[in-house]
Formats: structure tokens, sequence, C-alpha cells
């Protein structure tokens, strides 16, 4: 039986889910399965609220679990210096979190896993993960090619660092966010942001304040709001586009297996 907040099945939980309505996740690749492969899996998760600055993974050790996030943003980092960490990629309900379990290991090489804005997110052990591939091969197929997202945006994202300037690479990173939390507000700080760019919190705060001049975002304490996306859009480079259509294209309706 599944425990208390754990995943319900229609008629059974939250009047959210209506007694003829297919069961949700809230998490959009596991909502791209089939709603029967969904209601086969529903019992191995367990809904769980994840605070920000909260370490879902640390660097070295073994995963002990893996999260499909609802809500909230986690960022994947890598280790920069014997102290410092560089933001790699961003999940937010788009994806999950624990990509080595669905190739099949345990072990977490050199990243870390963080939770910057708090929210909720489905937990799963790892060899629970593989019992899901096992019922539904649609979902195997789906988080295989979350994986090559994965890869493309780590891969689009060092072209980025290495070729554009700040003012874009801070563009693209709110976009991705932007596009990660489904929500206009990130409750992020510069000082977070400089980290997680691996650059000076002034450079940010000079960079943002450009963007707000142009009418893209409004800066608020903790927080930035995107106000004009198509604006913030024209301020970036292209490399968030090409992101967001690898991402786009991997979670249309389908087995998953269809061309990008
Ligand atoms: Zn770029």
């Amino acid at each position: 039986m599944p425990s208390p907040g754990s995943f319900r099945a229609p008629g059974a939980g939250p009047a959210s889910i209506g007694p003829s309505a297919s069961p949700s996740f809230g998490n959009r690749l596991l909502d791209a399965i089939p709603p029967g492969d969904r209601t086969g899996i529903a019992g191995l998760f367990t809904r769980v609220e994840l605070r920000a600055r909260q370490i879902l993974h640390h660097a070295g050790t073994p995963m002990a679990d893996v999260y499909f996030p609802i809500s909230g943003l986690v960022s994947v980092s890598g280790r920069a210096g014997p102290s410092r960490w560089v933001e790699v990629w961003l999940i937010g309900s788009e994806g999950m979190v624990g990509i080595p379990a669905v190739l099949g290991t345990k072990e977490a090489p050199g990243l870390r896993r963080v939770m910057q804005i708090g929210g909720a997110a489905w937990r799963i052990a790892p060899d629970m993960l593989s019992r899901a591939m096992d019922i539904s091969p649609a979902l195997r197929r789906r988080l295989l090619r979350y994986i090559d997202v994965v890869l493309l945006q780590t891969a689009q994202s060092s072209i980025c660092n290495a070729t554009h300037e700040l003012r874009e690479r801070l563009s693209r990173w709110l976009l991705v966010a932007h596009d990660a939390l489904c929500t206009d507000e990130i409750a992020l700080t510069h000082q977070l942001l400089a980290r997680l760019l691996g650059v000076t919190r002034p450079s940010v705060t000079q960079c943002l304040h450009v963007l707000e001049e142009h009418g893209a975002i409004e800066t608020r304490r903790g927080r930035i709001v995107i106000s004009d996306k198509q604006r913030l859009e024209a301020l970036s480079c292209h490399c968030h586009r090409i992101i967001r259509s690898h991402a786009q294209a991997a979670l249309q309706p389908g087995d998953g297996t269809g061309p990008s």
C-alpha cells in the first residue's frame, strides 16, 4: 500500500484528481508515459517536500534516492576547486534527478545535486526505479531520451560558456530556469546566481541591471521576475532555443522514440 503522501490512484486521493481522470504526477516526464503505465507504477513513488538548499546527492557517495520534481528547481554542479561548485545543468518538473540510476548504477561521480528553489517531488529508490522501468518500457525509453536531452543541454552550455558573453549566458540561464519552473518568478539571489554561473556577484548584478533596463526582467529582493520573455530571448544567444526545442521534442506524447 502506498504510504501517506505517496501517489494516489484516481478516486482514492486528493480532489485534484477526478474519478475518471488518468493519474497525473505533475512531473512532465512521468506524465508523458501512457495512462495505464502511470497507474501500474504509481505505488512505487512517494511524494516528498524538498526545502531550498537541501542536498539531494553528495558527490562521490552512493545514490540513495531518485527524484522526479513536481515544483522547485534542482541544480547539478561540478567541482571547480576545493570548495567551489559551478552549475552544469538544471532540473525542474520536465526532468528527473538521478540519471546514474537509469543507467543501472548507484554510484554518483563528482557531481552534486542541490535543491536551489524549494518544492515537491516524487521520490523512488534506484532498485524500485529499475522495477518501474521493467513494468513500463515506455518509461525506460522516455528516461533514455531525457538523458539525451541532458547531454545536449550540457554540451550547449559548454559552448555558451566558451563563446558567449555573460549577459547572453545569464539570459540563457534565466530562460532555462523559466522553462524548468513554468513560472515567471525565479526565487534566486544575485549571490547564488553568481555562484551557479561561476562569476562574481557584481558582474551578475551589472548584467541583471542591463536586462532590467531593457524591460526584460524585474529584480526584487531575493527574486527575479521575467516580465517580457520575448525581450529576454532577444537579448540572449541562440543556445536557449536549441536546448528548449530538444527538450520539448523529448516530452511530446508518444513512446518517446520519435525523431527529435
Ligand atoms: Zn550561448
